[in-house]
């Protein structure tokens, strides 16, 4: 966040008050490429990825996970500062290959891979397929038998039988469909000792979501490596992996504080530095999405119309939750609002209260409910501000046809398209108008 703080306060005196990012005013982005856009500042990304990667214990590596933000130069961004990527579909595999990330550093995972994603990573010699069934495993056993391949590396995804705390959405400690139950895997020796062209290399666990606990991180991560542990004896396997997940949440609402990053990665290191020495050679994975890309994110929109009804005020924008899902809430039905700023009068002192709605035809198309912002104009630009992660990609974009939104990414001061606005022509080219004569 400080990044942005900063860009807006150099360029005081000179701009005015209107947002910046690394120097770039909003209206000329906006202007640019056009509204609702998502804006992306490099630099932010960076810092974010820097100063975790600077303080997690070196036997740690951390990967991406493309659900998250998918796009490919923020992919490749991440890659080139050294980051891996966790990928669950084709279409992620590609953009990883294509952002230049290596096989080496990829992980595909995911509880209903298909048959050609399961080829396909063969193929291409990820790191490892993480496993979430053992019928999986076999499969996969299958396709290296049929391809004539060898040590083809996997690892099993565990649905650990301890509970966790402080998730905003917890994915494991109860039943699910994700991963083998750990009690399942203690009996599986025999059949695992069977596989002849798979080599399991450890395991994965994902606990959940939107973290903000530095404790609860360190006692996941405590859990996970010791039931690692038991389950490599229980199961004859030397330990060369073991992904623990990671689950980083961000601030999103009033009521919430982020994420201590200096004592969260002290509490892992703390746990992770006994392992390493027992373990020297195994690669430890740390998982991470929103973490990684929330920050950098701002979904930009223009106030179409500023309107009252019954006592209420509203601005309605070009853009709502057709690319900005996330901002009716996370995980929850209560409303609550992400942090949403005027960008055209970036640094006023806020004055009244506006609900922020979008051009959908559903009183749900909701983005902030009674925001206090500086006075509102048609024309002005409002920005939902740590939206890097789970914007268009987890949004109905399609919803009345309006389509996903261009994506722009600030890099060394300059402003680039990462991602084309859906064309008008390009959304109906796959409907088909039949004949009824
Ligand atoms: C969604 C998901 C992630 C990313 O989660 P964040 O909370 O965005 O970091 C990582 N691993 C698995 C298995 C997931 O399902």
């Amino acid at each position: 966040m400080s990044s942005r703080k900063e860009a807006a306060s150099s360029t005081n005196g000179t701009s005015g008050t209107e947002f910046h990012v690394q120097g770039v005013p909003i209206s000329h982005i906006a202007e640019e490429f056009g509204t609702p856009v998502f804006v992306y500042d490099a630099e932010e990304l960076r810092s974010v990825y820097q100063s975790l990667r600077d303080r997690l214990h070196p036997a740690v590596d951390v990967f991406f996970s493309l659900k998250a933000n998918p796009n490919i130069s923020i992919t490749s961004r991440l890659g080139s500062l050294g980051a891996g990527a966790e990928i669950s579909s084709m279409v992620e595999l590609m953009t990883v290959t294509r952002a230049g990330i290596a096989p080496d550093d990829i992980i595909f995972l995911g509880p209903g891979k298909t048959r050609a994603e399961l080829e396909a990573c063969v193929a291409a010699g990820v790191y490892a397929i993480v496993c979430e069934s053992l019928d999986e495993v076999a499969e996969i056993e299958e396709i290296a038998a049929a391809t004539g391949r060898d040590e083809v590396p996997v690892l099993l995804r565990v649905n650990p039988d301890f509970h966790t705390k402080g998730s905003g959405l917890t994915m494991g400690g109860k039943p699910r469909q994700f991963g083998i139950d750990a009690d399942i895997l203690r009996r599986s020796r025999g059949l695992l000792d069977r596989l002849r062209r798979v080599r399991v290399r450890g395991f994965h666990a994902y606990m959940g979501t939107r973290f903000l606990g530095a404790e609860d991180l360190a006692h996941n991560t405590r859990q996970i490596l010791a039931l690692a542990d038991e389950l490599a004896q229980a199961l004859g396997i030397e330990l060369e992996t073991v992904d623990f997940g990671g689950g980083f949440g961000v601030a999103y609402f009033d009521n919430e504080k982020d994420l201590d990053l200096r004592a969260t990665v002290a509490g892992i290191n703390e746990v992770v530095e006994p392992f390493a020495a027992a373990h020297p050679r195994c690669r430890l994975i740390n998982e991470l999405g929103r973490y990684l890309t929330a920050t950098c994110g701002t979904y930009v929109v223009r106030a179409r119309y500023v309107k009252e009804s019954m006592g209420e005020r509203f601005v309605v924008a070009d853009g709502g939750t057709n690319h900005h899902m996330a901002a009716v809430g996370v995980g929850s039905f209560v409303k609550r609002n992400f942090p949403i700023r005027s960008l055209t009068r970036y640094d006023d002192e806020p004055t009244g209260t506006y609900t922020v709605t979008g051009p959908l035809c559903t009183p749900n198309d909701v983005i902030g409910k009674k925001v206090v912002l500086p006075p509102v104009q048609a024309g002005d630009l409002l920005g939902v501000e740590r939206s890097g992660a789970y914007g268009p990609t987890a949004s109905p974009g399609l919803f009345l046809g309006h389509g996903f939104p261009a994506e722009v990414l600030v890099h060394n001061g300059t402003a680039h398209l990462v991602r084309e606005r859906d064309r008008k022509e390009e959304l109906l080219t796959k409907q088909r108008l039949i004949d009824f004569d």
